[in-house]
């Protein structure tokens, strides 16, 4: 099918949706949690003292006894059964960042040839999915590639439906058989236990005696593209990359600043209505949705929720996503920069921590004492920031977001802390020694031993700063769409809990000192604004300015790939940081730096493969083809005494002559082997071979200009972006 006729093809499909009929919507009492396995259920179906059993373990996360597990797993067989599910699965998150799942049936066949259905304690406690196949950076060798799934009971099960059945999922860890953490919610669940530890040193010597245990919470927004499906099937780039390697831009692209909260196109309303019937189902909390910034852009943003409870419910999401844009005729690209030169499409994640019995920590207050909590806590944060700085980036560091950062349309690749003029100015008072007053005019005590009194300021925004305070969470704004949140929500958790750590060892030896509480905090906010407040930063950090003073004046890294981004995962200081919090062991940290860098460069090399593939069998074909029309008929003109301009015929042959040249050294550089390190081998992906791939584009893209209309093969980015 030429470019002309999937055009069309989508075209029909706009206007002939009867394959979806719409469907009656529904209240969202008959929607709300249905296929979730809550809490209200549990209390419903199990016996007394088995609930309060379970309750305990989920809040406190104390140890599931095995009489209780048999318990509750007869009533959710139950209960799931009783929704027609057949199968189980238990349901793991990878170190690719992907969902993994393994799917059991419920019967047992019987030697009279009836069959029964059994689910025990022990199978929904405990699976065993052979690990083999999952990166595990050389924790395992496949001989012994037993890995163990365990349920994670702070995340509740749940039916997934498809069209012709139902499994009932349950949220697992993924652990190797010594017990080496081979997944990303195991270390997810243990920073979120070093925070609360950490968090719940600080209160106490705050002078705190009712301490509830303390949470991470996560809200994160996820931007999306949509694109008609007809026009991804003839992409073999959108289909096996996610990304174009190839197209040029179309005469109009955003610059008239008129999708951002345009009117959604009907076709895709029906599509999220779709999208958030199953999300509610799912308790799901989808909030927001609105067009965003490029053509074809989109975003969801669900309300809040427990970070390990919001990180399983962000995979399920992406899944649905893209499993019900085929249903409407649509592919859903989650790639960070599905189209050079457009816009591309982050994930911020929105995070706090908190409890019932102090609440959200990084809200500030209405009284000295809560801004005393809250300074305290968003200079921990600070500190964390610059001291993990590295870190931060490296979580986020992937081959398709490093296409983002750093461009005009996302953070830097610097990471550094906005914090809002006012609560800038307070830090700054308190680094001064001279607190004075409130910029915005709060309440003041005068004097050292005074915090101010002044409530958020939620109407200062910046966006164009990586990691921004947004009146009571910190916004990770980085973070790239396809991304599993759970890698930044371990990085937040942790360098937390290592601040929480050092204030309070601070504090404690202030306080024997005998300085006065409030002093005392003063002192200890007043060193971590000293050493770590270079990294706080109100301007414009898209600016040539702030990436000079940065890395010049602030001491600042710029770590603009992967390649560079990476190894900070060997770093001594990051390794000592999370073998001191107990989230990850050095192996278990090696392990992912190994797995990372492997993922970084197969991804770079698939779509190298694909440039090489299609330059040769898509495009140079089409050009020469064109070149043939185009002498030949200029020759029939010539003898009927019409004489063209040659200029056409010799741009495309010089572009396909140049595109040739340049996928020769591509092949070649393909080939390449024996790097000392992972590191080198990134750098070359980073450097030679995204070098060479964007010299076969740039001479494709020529002739995308040049060869006609009918005969282009591949579908355009007018029409990728705008047929909706
Ligand atoms: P914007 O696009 O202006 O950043 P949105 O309303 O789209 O804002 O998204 C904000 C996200 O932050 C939502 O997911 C919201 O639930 C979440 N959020 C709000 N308060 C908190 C909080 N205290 N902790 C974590 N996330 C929060
Ligand atoms: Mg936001």
């Amino acid at each position: 099918m030429s470019g002309n006729e999937s055009r069309l093809q989508a075209a029909y499909q706009i206007t002939n949706r009867e394959a979806m009929p719409p469907k009656e919507p529904k209240s969202l009492d008959s929607l709300w949690a249905t296929d979730v396995f809550d809490l209200a259920k549990m209390q419903e179906s199990l016996p007394k003292a088995v609930f309060k059993s379970l309750k305990k373990t989920i809040k406190s996360g104390s140890e599931l006894d095995p009489g209780v597990a048999d318990v509750v797993a007869s009533s959710m067989k139950d209960w799931a059964m009783g929704k027609g599910a057949l199968y189980f699965s238990h349901v793991f998150y990878p170190l690719t960042g992907a969902t993994a799942e393994k799917h059991d049936g419920f019967i047992i066949p019987q030697s009279d040839g009836t069959a029964v259905t059994e689910f025990t304690g022990k199978l929904l406690i405990k699976g065993e999915p052979d690990g083999s196949s999952f990166p595990n950076g050389g924790i395992r060798g496949t001989f012994e590639a037993r890995g163990y799934t365990a349920w994670d009971v702070t995340s509740p099960a749940y039916i997934m439906n498809t069209d012709n059945g139902k499994t009932l999922c349950i949220p697992t860890v993924f652990i190797s058989w010594t017990g080496e953490a081979l997944d990303k919610k195991t270390p997810l669940l243990r920073s979120n236990a070093a925070m609360d530890k950490a968090a719940k040193r600080v209160l106490t010597l705050l002078g705190e005696t009712k301490i509830a245990p303390l949470n991470s919470s996560c809200g994160a927004e996820q931007e999306y593209f949509l694109v008609d499906s007809n026009f991804v099937v003839n992409r073999p780039d959108l289909m096996l990359a996610g990304r174009t390697l190839f197209g040029k831009m179309p005469a109009k692209g955003q610059e008239f600043d008129d999708h951002y909260f345009g009117a959604i196109p009907e076709r895709v309303q029906v599509f999220m209505q779709d999208v958030e019937e199953q999300l509610y189902k799912l308790s799901i909390p989808a909030k927001t949705r609105h067009n965003e910034v490029a053509p074809g852009q989109f975003e969801i943003a669900p309300y809040f929720e427990a970070a390990n409870v919001a990180a399983d419910h962000q995979q399920l999401l992406m899944t649905i996503f893209k499993n019900t844009a085929k249903k409407h005729g649509f592919a859903c690209l989650m790639h960070e920069k599905p189209f050079a030169g457009i816009n591309g499409s982050g994930k911020h994640v929105n995070w706090s921590i908190g409890n019932s019995t102090q609440g959200n920590l990084l809200d500030p207050g209405k009284t000295p004492h809560e801004n005393t909590q809250f300074l305290l806590f968003c200079a921990a944060v600070i500190r964390g920031a610059h001291k993990y700085g590295p870190l931060l980036r490296a979580v986020i560091a992937s081959a398709g977001n490093d296409h983002r950062l750093g461009a005009n349309e996302a953070p830097p690749a610097i990471m550094s802390v906005y914090l809002g003029t006012q609560l800038e100015d307070v830090f700054d008072q308190i680094s001064k020694g001279d607190l004075t007053g409130s910029k915005t005019g709060g309440i003041m005590d005068l004097g050292l031993t005074a915090i101010p009194t002044f409530t958020k300021d939620a109407g200062d925004r910046n966006r164009t700063s990586p990691f921004a305070f947004t009146g009571n969470r910190f916004e990770f704004r980085a973070v790239g769409s396809d991304q599993s949140v759970s890698g930044p929500l371990i990085a937040m958790n942790t360098m937390l809990a290592d601040s929480l750590n050092w204030i309070a060892d601070k504090l404690e030896a202030e306080l024997k000192k005998g300085t006065e509480l409030n002093a005392a905090v003063m002192v200890v906010i007043k060193e971590i604004m000293d050493q770590h407040g270079n990294v706080v930063f109100g301007g414009d950090g898209y600016s040539a300015e702030w990436h000079k003073m940065a890395v010049e004046e602030r001491g600042l890294k710029n770590i603009p790939t992967t390649a560079d981004a990476l190894p900070a995962f060997q770093d001594k200081e990051i390794i000592k940081l999370f073998e001191d919090t107990g989230v990850l062991t050095p192996v278990e940290l090696e392990s992912r730096y190994g797995v990372f860098a492997e993922q970084y460069v197969l991804a770079i090399m698939v779509e190298a493969k694909l440039v090489v593939s299609m330059a040769k069998t898509i495009i140079y074909p089409v050009a020469a083809r064109y070149l043939t029309d185009l002498t030949n008929s200029n020759a029939s003109l010539l003898a009927a005494g019409i004489q063209l301009d040659n200029g056409p015929a010799e741009k495309i042959a010089a572009a396909t002559n140049g595109m040739t040249s340049a996928v020769s050294k591509l092949e070649e550089a393909i080939e390449k082997e024996g790097f000392a390190t992972e590191e080198e081998h990134m750098q070359f992906c980073a450097n030679d071979i995204l070098g060479l791939m964007n010299e076969v584009r740039g001479h494709a893209d020529t002739l995308e200009t040049e060869v006609a209309d009918d005969m282009w093969p591949l579908p355009t980015y007018q029409e990728m972006l705008f047929i909706k």
